[in-house]
């Protein structure tokens, strides 16, 4: 099983990934996460990518395949894996359906506005020691900049400024269009409202993943 999450960043992927990971025990892979890690080893690819992630524009595709493609050959990732920030182009999804190509997949759609967006990104906050992500909107416990998980010292992501954010949200609808008919097309595309709780949002997604998967094991069942 591969799970897809799209949206504009801030739509709420990540914590979603999670929830679903937790949920189903599928991995999470996050290209974000993965490339930053990059940047923050000083590897030659972190090197390449740096600036590029910085300014809020797309990594080539050649690179970011390079990553997915270690990370799903891992064996935890044999059963499924949710997808975080893959793919972004129609580009990219074709890429991956040549290195994995005959897995059933489930597309979903997280749908926010551009002020939604601004908004939540502008109070994100993330942990340098831990990765663990909050937002000063709707955590009082962060309120004194320290980390409740590890105690490191809260920061910005780099390419949570405003003017990045809106960069980023520009590409995003610019490039979305052709994955979401690529995926229309194939029949696996399910659209989620975003703006609305975690729990609200992580309920709708449950009951499409359980309908979905309950009717592939009865397919798989028939004679
Ligand atoms: P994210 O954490 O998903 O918001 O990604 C942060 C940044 O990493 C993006 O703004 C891009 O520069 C880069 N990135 C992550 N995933 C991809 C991808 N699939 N294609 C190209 N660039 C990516």
């Amino acid at each position: 099983m591969r799970i897809i999450l799209l949206g504009p960043a801030g739509s709420g992927k990540g914590t979603q990934g999670e929830l679903i990971e937790r949920h189903y025990g599928f991995p999470r892979i996050s290209t974000g996460d993965l490339l930053r890690l990059e940047v923050q080893k000083g590897t030659e690819l972190g090197k390449t990518v740096a600036e590029v992630m910085k300014s809020g524009q797309l990594v080539a595709d050649e690179l970011v395949l390079r990553v997915v493609k270690n990370r799903i050959n891992d064996p935890d990732c044999r059963a499924g894996y949710v997808l975080d920030g893959y793919p972004r182009t129609l580009n990219q999804a074709l890429l991956l359906e040549k290195i994995d190509d005959d897995r059933p997949e489930i597309v979903l759609e997280i749908k926010i506005s551009e002020e939604a967006v601004m908004e939540r990104l502008a109070g994100r906050r993330v942990c340098p020691g831990c990765g663990a992500v909050y937002n000063i909107n709707n955590s009082k416990a962060i309120s004194g900049g320290r980390c409740p998980a590890c105690g490191a010292g809260l920061t910005v992501r780099n390419d949570d400024r405003p003017e990045v954010i809106k960069e980023r949200f520009r590409i995003y609808r610019e490039t979305i269009g052709p994955l979401l008919e690529h995926y229309s097309r194939k029949k696996v595309l399910f659209q989620v409202d975003g703006q609305r709780t975690v729990e609200e949002v992580f309920g709708s997604i449950r009951s499409i993943l359980d309908d979905r998967m309950a009717r592939r094991q009865e397919e798989s069942r028939r004679p």
